[in-house]
């Protein structure tokens, strides 16, 4: 009785995530989504604790909910505290403690395994070959380990580069030869333990795990040496490829503890996060293979970087605002720098004046804006600007002939013509916004710094483009200020 309920729990659990990630993929629903299924984690959760088989002492109810307290708390208030530009780093982090959980799950249960269930006579059969553990749970529980410490120890990096403490890329010498090697040893070792059951017999016949630590170090070594070279550019790859190694992991939980929901859950995870890597890829016209194997998204110092010339001219407030009155359609490109200064909800005030005015408004969205995937839809959403209005890059590119003003507000690298006519540049081949084929350009943003890849952007030495230096918060609310004066 107490086993169809968890199942029917299970069930419950595996339907809400679908129906809530189907939820999440419109901007309207997906909050909904988000509670959705995280109702259906809780039903699965208490039914695991409630309605598992076999007896619990209290003590280890009270270590369990601890930790769900503990746990809660800290997730809580993390969330809350956190800026919406450090959002990225938060979810690499929560990825990484993902692949971490799923990592020491396989270890705990390899332990488990041979040392506290498993008869000593049997343990001495499986040392000396007469027995062999099952295949399914020791690839499980090694492929679980490898992959989940790779997602920890890579998302951590990820984690140190997005928040800046890791700002250049670390290339080894020959590293993807180093790095090819390292991951030819690991899954070496994994197939191997596979083979001979994962114990060995140390010099007085005791049942040694030793392979296992060493599997976990050179997972977790791999893990690193794979995402230090990957520049800045193309950490959005790294993401939801780690993203997607994690959900793996988990999933290769699931089948250990014979967990449907958790393999559910980890499919879920693994299948989206595979989705988008492609779709990110697409997007930054890369393939797989070269964002793991290739320089790309490094320093300008190593690219060699633009060479600049010409100059630079600004425009004031008062100019601005008469070039956009006067405007029949404008385009916003919203970048990082927009996130930065949270200038979400004036830039809709502006959008409403235009519109008032007859203004045709839109935004043009990169798959690659901001520093997460979506950044910039749920920046948008928060301050209420109509889906409808977000429009993506392969749509609004053709649009930006007709276009008299397009008002760039913190965005750069998205933006850059480099991506197209310079092969020398970390972001040659990533599809850009062809903002430069629009009448007017304005820039809005501090200073003549770089974006994310760390370079030099040639579109601002444009004839067509005037600079609007400031604080994008501060300059907009300025423009809106002009804008209301005016009739
Ligand atoms: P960029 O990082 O290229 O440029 C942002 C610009 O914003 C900077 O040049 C900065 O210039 C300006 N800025 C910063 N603060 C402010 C402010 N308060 N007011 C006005 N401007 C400001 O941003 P893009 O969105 O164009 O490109 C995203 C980049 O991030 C790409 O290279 C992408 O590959 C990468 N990335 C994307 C991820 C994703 O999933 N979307 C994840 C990780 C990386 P200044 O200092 O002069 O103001």
């Amino acid at each position: 009785m107490k086993h169809n309920i968890l199942e029917i729990c299970y069930l419950i659990g595996s339907v809400t995530f679908i129906m809530g990630l189907k939820m999440m993929g419109n901007a309207k629903t997906a909050r909904k989504g988000n509670m959705v299924g995280a109702l259906g984690m809780t039903i699965a959760i208490l039914g695991t604790i409630f309605l598992h088989e076999g007896e619990v002492s209290g003590m280890i109810y009270g270590l369990i909910f601890g930790a769900i307290a503990l746990g809660t708390i800290i997730g809580w208030m993390t969330a809350k505290k956190v800026q919406m530009t450090k959002m990225p780093e938060l979810v690499s982090m929560f990825n990484g403690m993902g692949g971490a959980c799923a990592a020491l799950i396989s270890l705990i249960e390899f332990n488990h395994y041979y040392h506290s269930e498993f008869p000593k006579v049997v343990l001495n059969a499986a040392i000396t070959g007469a027995y062999h553990p099952p295949y399914g749970f020791l690839i499980a529980v090694f492929a679980g380990l490898v992959i989940g410490s790779i997602s920890f120890s890579g998302s951590v990096i990820a984690f140190l580069k997005l928040n800046g403490t890791m700002d250049k890329p670390i290339r080894l010498p020959a590293y993807n030869i180093v790095n090819l090697v390292v991951l030819i040893i690991t899954f070496g070792l994994l197939a191997f333990m596979v083979y001979s059951g994962g114990i060995i017999l140390t010099n007085d016949l005791q049942p040694s795990g030793i392979m296992i630590y060493a599997l976990l170090a050179l997972a977790l070594i791999y893990g690193i040496l794979f995402t230090i070279p990957i520049g800045g550019a193309d950490m959005p790859v790294v993401i939801s490829l780690l993203n997607s190694f994690t959900g793996l992991a988990a999933a290769f939980g699931g089948f250990l503890y014979d967990n449907k929901v958790m393999l559910t859950g980890g499919i879920l995870v693994g299948s989206a996060g595979t989705l988008l890597t492609v779709i990110m890829c697409k997007a930054m016209n890369r393939s797989l293979g070269s964002v793991i194997f290739g320089a790309f998204g490094g320093s300008t110092a190593a690219a060699g970087g633009p060479d600049v010339k010409g100059s630079i001219k600004d425009i004031q407030v008062s100019d601005l605002a008469v070039l956009m009155n006067y405007s029949k359609k404008v385009v916003i490109v919203p970048g990082y720098g927009l996130a930065v200064a949270q200038a979400q909800h004036v830039i809709h005030e502006l959008e409403l004046l235009l519109e008032e005015r007859g203004v045709e408004v839109k935004y043009a969205i990169h798959p690659v804006a901001g520093r997460m995937p979506g950044h910039m839809n749920v920046l948008l959403a928060e301050s209420n600007v109509s889906y409808d209005k977000l429009v993506e890059m392969d749509d609004i590119n053709p649009e930006f002939e007709q276009t008299d003003v397009v008002l760039i507000v913190g965005a750069n690298d998205v933006v850059n013509p480099a991506a197209k006519t310079d092969p020398s540049s970390p972001i040659y081949g990533m599809p850009i916004l062809e903002v430069d084929r629009a009448k007017n350009i304005i820039v809005n943003k501090r200073s003549m710094s770089a974006g994310y890849a760390g370079i030099d952007n040639l579109l601002f030495y444009d004839p067509k483009c005037s600079m609007f230096f400031g604080d994008a918060k501060k300059a907009l609310t300025e423009l809106v200020a002009e804008l209301k004066t005016m009739e």
